[in-house]
């Protein structure tokens, strides 16, 4: 049952975030922007009267999504399951509590790719805090023996939502997965004030609401990994999807002239080092998008290819160190190559 893929090529040298509206699409509406979760966001809506109540909203319920999930503050409900690590079980609002699960189901099924419980490694890099470093050997092996997910335990009765991790030490990390669950609750918030239609971008996590006026699809562009924020290898036109780039390029520091980038392989400590300069997931969901676009990215391109071929109504671009892309076949007639340096190859 696999589909057809394609494979193109890409040059240039830079670096940055995900994909973008293009500018003219921006320029048009409301527009409302925050800066949450580490990054900031925009709202990009027809001119109504229900837009600014309905962008307002959205912030606040970020705001709140962000209370209980960062781990840059210890009274956030993952900063507290972290705490009690190997001590005790912790309750959790509910939307912690479906975050967690959804996270646990897309680390199984991307074979522990993604990980939630990657946590102490992110820190011993210094990705939680800007204070980066290489580690040594012993260190990165310390904290790999705290990485799996199947030791984080979740819970719940009736109204009560629980979670613990059982050794000390460990340390749940929901920064591959938590802005795509905003970014899902934003296009919720959007329809419940009666908005079908808009764009919402979380730092390049974009989510397409319904379709552009008069029913044409919204056109995105998906940045190329190798060249400045806003320049695009490729544009997709896209009708009530969620659109997702995770790539070494994003954040990284450089030691010793060797780059190391904030995406780790929960299997070796370190950054991922695949084939892979990025990988863009277009899904339904927002949070599929995200937590799919860092576990693929992890996985490479062939295992993360197969599975991208095996998921109903999950679509992906793959950009390689060789400067080759890769599109599944049910995008082919959504993605557009707009750099004449990228060319396609099938791959079966
Ligand atoms: P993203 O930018 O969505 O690809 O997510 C990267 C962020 O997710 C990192 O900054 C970490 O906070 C966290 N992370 C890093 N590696 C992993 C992994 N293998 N699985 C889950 N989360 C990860
Ligand atoms: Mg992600």
């Amino acid at each position: 049952m696999l589909k057809n893929v394609f494979v193109l090529a890409l040059i240039v040298v830079l670096t940055l975030p995900g994909c973008t509206m293009e500018k003219k699409e921006k320029e048009q509406g409301y527009t409302a922007r925050d800066e949450l979760l580490g990054t900031e966001i925009i709202i990009n809506i027809k001119n109504s009267k229900e837009a600014p109540g309905a962008c307002d909203d959205i912030f606040e319920r970020i705001k709140q999504i962000q209370g209980k999930m960062t781990v840059h503050n210890i009274e956030s409900e993952i900063a507290i399951l972290n705490a009690n690590a190997g001590v005790k079980k912790v309750s959790l609002s509910q939307d912690t509590y479906n975050v967690l699960q959804e996270a646990l189901t897309l680390s199984s099924l991307t074979g522990g790719a993604f990980d939630p419980t990657v946590g102490p490694l992110v820190k011993l890099w210094g990705f939680d805090s800007k204070n980066f470093g290489v580690p040594t050997d012993k260190e990165i092996q310390d904290k790999l023996n705290l990485v799996d997910y199947r030791q984080l335990q979740i819970e719940k009765s009736r109204d009560t939502f629980m979670a613990m991790l059982p050794r000390d030490g460990q340390a749940v990390d929901l920064g591959g997965i938590a802005k795509g669950y905003a970014g899902d609750e934003a296009k919720r918030i959007l329809l419940s004030h009666g908005i079908k239609q808009g764009i919402i971008n979380l730092g390049g996590n974009i989510v397409a609401v319904g379709t552009k006026e008069g029913g044409s699809a919204w056109r995105v562009g998906i940045q190329n990994p190798l060249a400045p924020r806003g320049t695009f290898l490729g544009i997709l036109q896209l009708k009530d999807k969620a659109v997702v780039t995770s790539g070494g390029y994003e954040r990284y520091f450089y030691e010793n002239g060797n780059r190391y980038h904030h995406i780790i392989d929960p299997q070796t400590g370190f950054p991922s080092e695949s084939d892979l300069l990025s990988v863009t997931i277009i899904a339904n969901q927002s949070l599929m998008s995200d937590a799919l676009s860092t576990g693929v990215f992890v996985m490479g391109l062939y295992k993360g290819l197969e599975l991208m071929e095996e998921l109903e109504g999950v679509e992906a671009i793959f950009v390689t160190r060789d400067k080759k892309v890769f599109i599944t076949s049910g995008i082919r007639d959504i993605f557009q190559l707009i750099d004449g340096d990228f060319s396609y190859e099938q791959y079966k």
